[in-house]
């Protein structure tokens, strides 16, 4: 036995000195190494919907949707708009958007989901809004808001390792910006709005089901405290769209959605990359210069270096966002340049997935074959995507700063590796910093790699179970997950050293322990099994899941009765290993068409 461990150890050493991007690998390999609430037409589910926030002047919130402006100037004295009139898809040059009015969904519409936080703390709207007639038509496209020109933005982007050319919002419209009363400015689009001039051979379409999943996702990442886009409503459409949703030829009708989501910007590695490949360098500029000036306010508009700075913060920032993908086990599913974000946001909910078995391998996305997207992975995608932001950004670069950027691309790993480390010593609950600490994580991720433990219930019940249990080694059958990493015949090794670490931690006690351990690992994410359930029964005109989901993931930490009798922090019921892997990209044309340029 501890000859094993010996070499155990000195495999994981060897691979902690690993100084390069494939350490996200190395450790998973080494391995071989509140209150939002949802409403279902115009039934309250939860009977404190309306419950005032008594924190904020009721006063202050906007009672009647039409008083609600936006405002769409900033973009467009900026930025030059396409000259070309009309819908009609085509090659764009020389701009940034495109006018484009949303196409109005088919009725009856129906409000099957909304978001109160971000109706009421980001859009200072009164909750009551929701009922008006009007609503559904505002946030589905019907009907334009005051103040309120429609845009589709222009951008490209490198698609599973190759430039696609331009793509663009091909179902997205931009439909203005709301500063509210803490000041704050948020972009608003409307996703599964029609056609738009980047439609290419799509329908400009969404369907319930990945409007579903995009709507609850983002909300749960954000109460996750991980930097992503926001969703404020889910509307649903009797419009019929057509959908082969596992490329098996098999088309069927599924029905038209849109999500009204938000984001402080929309503008992605794309949005650089398709001005540099057209040659637009003024333009290449001007959208730097405006995405610095407007959201990175560190940097001096009049330094030579700007464009330097921010590179180094977009690497850093984009390390930050990956490293706590992997904290709580999310795989994005299509990372493309198109779908980063230069604020780095997790954006462009898709195909993504929550890793249940711990496995680097896991793949969420069902037309990703080659596996480019696997969660072991992803920090690498991240540099191969800095890498072409990189070459987006030389035309505007002098030779030095080019060396020098190219420098600072190379301390990309370093910066993963030291926020992967910090967030998983969170995860186990440790303060300060021991030299052992790497090799206890990396142990632990191999047992619960060869024991296939469930990724999130594992942290949490780790969180859950007390000194006093741990140390007697009497895991419940009720802590099933970390009950199947005790089947693993170094568990008890592992736990040792385990405590051994905490009871070094000078002035800490167990309830502290499990307090500050319970903060970051969530009970509850948004596993494929739920959001497949919820989306069967959308599918048929009953949204009471994904509101029940949505309250749920909107407070993921805390242990609630509801969400305990649905099951959601139980091992996994047996048809779901029989589900495919999460939802492919939305099946349009235009992503079958990619799929078969792939081969
Ligand atoms: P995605 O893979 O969803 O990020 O989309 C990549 C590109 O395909 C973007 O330009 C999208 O706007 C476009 N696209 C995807 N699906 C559709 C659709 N149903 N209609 C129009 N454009 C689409
Ligand atoms: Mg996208």
């Amino acid at each position: 036995m501890m000859s094993y461990i010996c070499i155990l150890i000195s495999v994981l050493l060897d691979l902690g000195v690993v100084n390069n991007v494939l350490a996200t690998e190395s450790l998973h390999n080494f391995c071989e190494s509140d209150d939002c609430q949802s409403y279902v037409s115009d039934v309250e589910i939860y009977p404190y919907a309306f419950k005032p926030n008594f924190n904020m002047n009721l006063t202050e919130r906007i009672h009647d949707i039409d008083h609600f402006k936006l405002s769409c100037k900033r973009l467009i004295e900026v930025f030059p708009l396409d000259q070309v009139d009309g819908n009609f898809v085509r090659t764009v040059k020389n701009c940034i958007f495109s006018e484009s009015t949303p196409t109005p969904l088919k009725g009856p519409l129906k409000l099957a989901a909304f978001s109160k936080d971000v109706i009421e703390n980001i859009l200072d709207l009164d909750v009551s809004v929701t009922h008006a007639k009007d609503f559904v038509y505002y946030f589905s496209g019907g009907k334009l808001l005051p103040g309120s020109i429609p845009l589709a933005h222009r951008y490209g982007g490198h698609q599973f390792g190759y430039w696609s050319g331009q793509l663009g919002d091909g179902r997205a419209h931009f439909i203005g910006e709301f500063t509210n009363s803490k000041g704050a400015t948020w972009e608003l689009q409307l996703k599964g709005s029609g056609k738009t001039p980047y439609s290419r051979s799509g329908d400009g379409r969404a369907v319930v089901r990945s409007s579903v999943r995009e709507f609850l996702c983002s909300e749960a990442m954000h109460f996750l405290k991980v930097p992503t886009s926001r969703a404020s409503s889910l509307i649903v459409s009797q419009e019929p769209v057509w959908r082969d949703q596992f490329y098996s030829g098999n088309v069927k009708t599924e029905r038209g959605a849109v999500v009204l989501r938000l984001a402080k910007s929309w503008f992605r590695f794309g949005s650089l990359e398709i001005l540099a490949d057209a040659g637009e360098l003024d333009l290449l500029r001007k959208l730097l210069d405006f995405v610095i000036k407007e959201h990175f306010p560190t940097i001096d508009s009049n330094d030579p270096n700007k464009y330097l700075g921010f590179f180094s913060r977009v690497v850093t920032e984009t390390a930050h966002l990956i490293a706590q993908w992997m904290s709580i086990g999310f795989a994005h599913g299509v990372c493309n340049t198109d779908n980063f974000s230069l604020l780095s946001i997790t954006i462009d909910y898709g195909p993504f997935g929550f890793m249940e078995s711990y496995n680097s391998n896991f793949v969420p996305n069902a037309s990703d074959d080659e596996g480019r997207y696997r969660i072991g992975t992803q920090a690498d995608v991240g540099m191969f995507n800095l890498e072409r932001l990189l070459d987006a950004l030389r035309p505007v670069l002098t030779h030095k700063q080019h060396q020098r950027a190219m420098d600072l691309l190379k301390d990309y790993p370093d910066i993963y590796h030291r926020r992967f480390h910090e967030l998983f010593k969170a995860k186990l609950g440790l303060l300060g910093g021991a030299e052992s600490d790497g090799y206890l994580i990396a142990f632990l991720l191999k047992l619960m790699e060869e024991t296939g433990a469930d990724f999130t219930m594992t942290f949490r019940q780790l969180s859950e179970a007390s000194d006093t249990q741990l140390h007697s080694r009497l895991i419940s059958q009720a802590m099933w997950a970390l009950d199947d990493l005790a089947s693993h015949k170094l568990f008890s090794d592992w736990l040792s050293l385990y405590l051994l670490r905490l009871s070094k931690q000078k002035g800490d006690t167990d309830v502290d322990r499990q307090r500050r351990m319970k903060t970051v690992n969530p009970r509850y994410v948004l596993r494929n099994w739920m959001a497949e359930s919820a989306i069967r029964k959308a599918e048929m005109g009953d949204f009471s899941e994904v509101a029940a989901l949505h309250q749920t993931l909107s407070r993921p930490y805390l242990k609630q009765d509801t969400a305990e009798d649905a099951g959601y922090s139980a091992r996994p019921p047996l048809w779901a290993q029989k589900l495919p892997s999460s939802d492919s990209c939305e099946h349009s044309s235009v992503t079958v068409t990619l799929r078969h340029v792939r081969r």
